[in-house]
């Protein structure tokens, strides 16, 4: 390791040959909604700059991909500020760097952090909803984290996203997050009628899901067979207390006609997480909608505060991804003409 301050110049060098590619994909991936490199390809990128941030500190500046999330928004919509801000998730390759993270979480709480809720990770586009008094009053895609893009009208063509909340105890402010996405059956029949009207496919049901919402026209977006799954919650205030543990809060969130998952399950270790996790590779494709991986959090909301979050993640949460599957690659490099 080095001292920190000074790197090798060859360090830096692919350092900022990598921070170059990674900032060429998030603009293509976030802001045009066309990818031209796989995930994997992105995340192997994002993994060497780790590694060698880890062995030159120096090379950990605020404006690293490493530190950022997502990409500063160019668009035609107006930008908001959200609440609070939006993160995204630290990734785990494999059962041991699940472990790792579950061995961090205990060693910072100073307590076995369990349970945990497991839920899928599903390959969509991140989304805020704000409801004042149990009215819908704005949605806004996650931006760089502090700002995003102002999709209200977008947003309000989407079934699944209630317009008015309903039951006891709504909140007089509350802000839930949750992911927009396209069911796989819905994207390839939109793929179908693009390509039969001359235009160009999306790559994937994500990007296809991140173009259908953020279209100029909200009538556009309401012919998109988009849907909603909500996963976390910004500021509660007045109304019911905000329940004490992140699956109580799904529940509240479904009682208000807020489309919650059925398939996130509570565990109570590390084995059961492990189970979870394998039980998903083996039935990826059941769900309706692609995922990508399993997102494990800490349960409880208390531990959660005490945990934290990185500069661009919570340390509560993880990311497990699984392998690529060889028919989006395909797919991608089809669209790039490769
Ligand atoms: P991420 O997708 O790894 O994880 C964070 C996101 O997961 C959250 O913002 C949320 O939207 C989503 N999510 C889905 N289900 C969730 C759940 N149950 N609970 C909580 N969150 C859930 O991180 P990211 O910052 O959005 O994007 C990075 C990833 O995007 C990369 O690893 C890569 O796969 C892809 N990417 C690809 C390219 C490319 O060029 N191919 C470019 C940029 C990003």
């Amino acid at each position: 390791e080095t001292e920190a301050g000074v790197a090798p110049a060859s360090a830096r060098k692919r350092h900022a040959e990598l921070a170059e590619l990674v900032d060429e994909a998030n603009w293509r991936y976030y802001v045009l909604d066309t990818p031209t490199v796989s995930d994997a390809q992105y995340d192997a990128w994002m993994r060497e700059l780790q590694r060698l941030e880890e062995e030159n500190p120096a090379l950990r500046t605020p404006d690293s991909p490493t530190q950022r999330v997502g990409a500063p928004i160019t668009s035609d919509f107006a930008s908001v500020a959200h609440l609070r801000r939006m993160e995204s998730l630290d990734n785990a390759f494999n059962a041991d760097e699940v472990a790792a993270w579950q061995a961090r979480a205990e060693r910072l709480a100073e307590r076995d952090p369990a349970p945990y809720l497991c839920e899928l990770k599903i390959d969509g586009l991140a989304i805020a909803l704000v409801y004042e008094k149990g009215r819908l009053v704005r949605g806004a895609t996650r931006g760089d984290g502090r700002v995003g893009e102002d999709v209200t009208a977008n947003v309000r063509t989407l079934a699944d996203v209630p317009q008015r909340l309903s039951g006891d105890g709504v909140p007089d402010l509350l802000e839930v997050r949750g992911e927009v996405y396209m069911p796989v059956e819905g994207f390839e029949r939109l793929n179908e009628q693009l390509v039969e009207a001359g235009r160009q496919p999306f790559a994937n049901p994500r990007n296809s899901a991140a173009g259908s919402l953020r279209m100029k026209d909200p009538r556009e977006t309401a012919r998109r067979p988009l849907r909603m799954i909500v996963h976390g919650v910004g500021p509660w205030e007045g109304g019911a207390p905000m329940p004490a543990s992140q699956s109580q809060i799904y529940e509240r969130l479904r009682e208000f006609g807020l489309p919650v998952s059925d398939l996130y399950r509570v565990v109570g270790d590390l084995d059961e997480i492990n189970a979870y996790i394998e039980y998903y590779r083996e039935h990826r494709h059941d769900p309706a909608y692609e995922i990508d991986g399993v997102v494990v959090k800490v349960d409880g909301l208390t531990l959660q505060r005490e945990l934290g979050s990185t500069s661009r993640a919570p340390r509560w949460a993880i990311a497990y991804k699984y392998p690529p599957e060889e028919v989006n690659t395909r797919l991608l490099d089809i669209q790039v003409g490769v």
